[in-house]
């Protein structure tokens, strides 16, 4: 399905897509959080488009180590280890592997949601990432059940991580600095549910331009 170089171009647009959003999901942190989700994602992949431009990676889960470790180091913030854990499973799933699959992608979406989990102490249903990443899974899951094709599996994940986002303004956060306004979270969409849907849209559209 996807060779290092299309891996790269869409990581590529995925900070891209991120930089052009920041503005957007700051707003949307500054409505029920502190401000900085867009400050801290945009940081956060400058130094992935950093580590693409640098380059010599030996396989694709090299790769995604590298620009896991970028994202750690680097997003201030909760959702910097978030997203960190979530590329360093990609990791794992693809390690010394050259090239991912369908099946690869739905298995990425699985153990990135289980180790955001397991490291945020969260599940879905707290407005959080979660509840776009937890849905897109389940989605490209379900693609692939369905014998559909690599580009639809993205496109499912992409349209359901997107649903997800949107889905978060009728929740209670539960989690993260959110959760201090209980109930008056209500109506505001989850930064982090925007950002992952961004995230996961840009490798769709990568593929399907
Ligand atoms: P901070 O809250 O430290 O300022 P950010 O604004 O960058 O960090 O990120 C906030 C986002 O992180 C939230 O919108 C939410 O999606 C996500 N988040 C926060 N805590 C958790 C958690 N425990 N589990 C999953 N996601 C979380
Ligand atoms: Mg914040
Ligand atoms: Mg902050």
């Amino acid at each position: 399905m996807a060779e290092l170089n299309q891996i790269i171009g869409a990581l590529r647009l995925m900070a891209e897509t991120i930089e052009k959003n920041k503005e957007h999901l700051t707003e949307l942190d500054g409505a029920i959080g502190d401000g900085d989700h867009g400050i801290n994602m945009s940081r956060g992949f400058a130094f992935v488009k950093e580590t693409l431009d640098k380059g010599g990676f030996q396989n694709a889960g090299d790769l995604f180590k590298k620009c896991g470790m970028a994202l750690v180091a680097h997003v201030g913030g909760a959702s910097g280890p978030l997203y960190g854990t979530a590329f360093l499973r990609a990791a794992m799933v693809l390690k010394d592997r050259e090239d991912v699959h369908a099946a690869d992608y739905v298995q990425i979406l699985k153990d990135a949601a289980e180790g955001i989990k397991m490291r945020g102490k969260s599940d879905r249903g707290e407005k959080t990432m979660l509840d776009a990443l937890i849905p897109a899974y389940e989605a490209a899951a379900d693609a692939v059940q369905q014998g559909k094709s690599a580009q639809e599996i993205l496109n499912a994940a992409k349209v359901a991580a997107a649903e997800g986002a949107v889905g978060t303004e009728k929740l209670v956060a539960q989690k993260g600095r959110a959760s201090y306004l209980g109930e008056r979270s209500i109506g505001h969409q989850d930064p982090g549910a925007a950002s992952a849907a961004l995230v996961l849209a840009a490798v769709a559209d990568y593929f399907a331009a």
